[in-house]
């Protein structure tokens, strides 16, 4: 199964086979948050679904090192060194240290992903935690004439990498036409050409955040951080880089290009990217007023939901979508993706019941388990995977209403699949049911006297329990050994 996974590479702009450097060993980056604000949905997207692959790739046996950075310094509000330190601007309006606003947001962003259940990764390093070693590589650039100091501060220099190495590798756009649409901005007197950025900025006397150096007391460039630590965990060569697509252009570009100036290596093999969110087709944006925060997607409490939907409920939603296509939130996109949750999970419940039957028939579950791995392999297609483990919801119904007969290997090997497919590579778990245990013990006394007043033909009685269970989204599942019951 290992040897036939495909991966889009945003540098070919093509799907490739994917081999690892060190196989059975993977290195993936993750571009992590910025951790000055609440995390946003499209951050959120792009975690869920560089889950999917972390979990994939350790479903098909690889030995995964995923680092996932925490930015926690060096982030100005523009992308091209200008404007305010974000972390210090926020310590400003909120009267806090800035450390208290990485601490705040940081255990913000933790709790969320937890929430969508998304693996931690093996390591998370800070920016702040890695200033000796963005210090080292801005050092080894200058030394291999790819930057030069000005004023306490220090630029990379484009157009002379540019002469020997093809700067706009993942966006594949023409120079020229990138220099002539450059507006002038942030250290602009400084630098030698307008697509140079900052490695290294000297700290004005208001700048809070601020670590010596040899060019002066400052702090580092956002794109040096990722290639700093990314050096450190994973070495000058690893397997996947990821992160949202809006990072392409501009961040990871510069990264590439710093990784090559230090270590005369492209830093990845794969350079991977998910697409936007959009909310009735049109972009999620904060100047548009349309993105909403998870716990506002958890509680329906903005103008544009109807009402709240549980964290699994949208990560099921989200892994609908291919993590290379856009993903559009609507009421009615969402009250879909609820209801076909639901009925996973409430044939996850039915499955664990299926009795062996002594009729044969010829469902082959080997070759529906040959289609999941199929669509994972394929670019890690999750909708193909879904719509095929919803064949397996139709075989587990048809079972369970002795509609479908399944011998015990077939019920084996159905559970192995769903259970393989549905927790350990998507990533979902059961949040629609309370499964509080003494409310299990009480169901099971409900539906115990309404199956006794059915025996005496008192169905006056047993109707009554059944239909005042349904008015509460209780539904009862009679087949002809048992009754369970589901949450509609
Ligand atoms: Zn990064």
């Amino acid at each position: 199964m290992k040897d036939s996974l495909v991966v889009y590479n945003t540098v070919n702009r093509n799907k490739e086979k994917f081999e690892p450097l060190n196989s059975p060993f993977v290195g993936m980056y993750v571009c992590g948050p910025t951790v000055y604000s609440d995390v946003h949905l499209g951050n959120c997207r792009t975690f869920v679904s560089f889950d999917l692959i972390f979990r994939y790739l350790l479903h098909l046996g690889y030995k995964v090192r995923y680092v996932r950075n925490i930015t926690d310094a060096g982030h100005l509000e523009g992308d091209r060194d200008e404007g305010d330190d974000k972390f210090s601007k926020k310590a400003r309006l909120e009267q806090v240290e800035p450390m208290e606003i990485v601490q705040k947001y940081t255990l913000g962003f933790h709790e969320v992903l937890s929430l969508f259940n998304t693996l931690p990764p093996s390591i998370e390093p800070t920016a702040t935690g890695h200033i000796s070693e963005q210090i080292e590589m801005i050092q080894e650039i200058i030394d291999n004439g790819f930057a030069y100091v000005v004023n306490g501060s220090v630029y990379f220099d484009v157009e002379k990498y540019s002469k020997e190495n093809n700067y706009t590798l993942l966006t594949n756009r023409n120079l020229d036409d990138m220099l002539n649409n450059t507006r002038e901005l942030g250290g602009q007197d400084e630098k030698r050409g307008r697509l140079d950025f900052a490695l290294w900025i000297k700290a004005k006397a208001e700048h809070i955040m601020r670590w010596p150096s040899p060019w002066g007391v400052g702090f580092p460039g956002w794109h040096i951080e990722c290639s700093a630590m990314s050096n450190k965990y994973l070495g000058s060569q690893f397997d996947i880089h990821g992160g949202g697509m809006d990072l392409a252009a501009t961040h990871h570009t510069n990264e590439i290009a710093q990784s090559q100036a230090c270590n005369h290596t492209n830093p990845a093999k794969y350079w991977m990217h998910t697409n936007m969110l959009t909310v009735n087709s049109v972009r999620m944006s904060k100047s548009a007023g349309n993105g909403f925060l998870p716990h506002e997607l958890f509680t329906g409490k903005h103008p544009l939901l109807k009402k709240g939907y549980t964290p699994m409920s949208i990560r099921f939603f989200m892994l609908q979508a291919h993590y290379r296509s856009t993903l559009d939130f609507s009421n009615d996109a969402l009250d879909a993706a609820e209801k076909g949750f639901k009925r996973l999970m409430n044939a996850m419940v039915l499955l664990k019941k299926l009795n062996p039957s002594d009729k044969q028939s010829d469902i082959n579950i080997k070759e529906l388990e040959e289609r999941c791995y199929a669509a994972m392999n394929d670019d890690f297609n999750s909708p193909v995977l879904i719509a095929e483990l919803f064949e397996g919801v139709r075989i587990i119904n048809g079972a369970y209403d002795e509609k479908v007969f399944l011998n015990s290997e077939q019920i084996n090997q159905l559970k192995s699949l769903m259970e393989q497919f549905v927790y350990d590579v998507l990533g979902l778990k059961d949040d629609t049911l309370n499964k509080d245990e003494d409310f299990e013990k009480v169901m099971e006394i409900v539906i115990q006297l309404r199956n006794e007043a059915k025996e005496n033909r008192d169905y006056v009685s047993s109707d009554k329990i059944r239909d005042s269970l349904q008015k509460i989204g209780i539904q009862l599942k009679d087949n002809k050994s048992t009754t369970l019951w589901l949450k509609n």
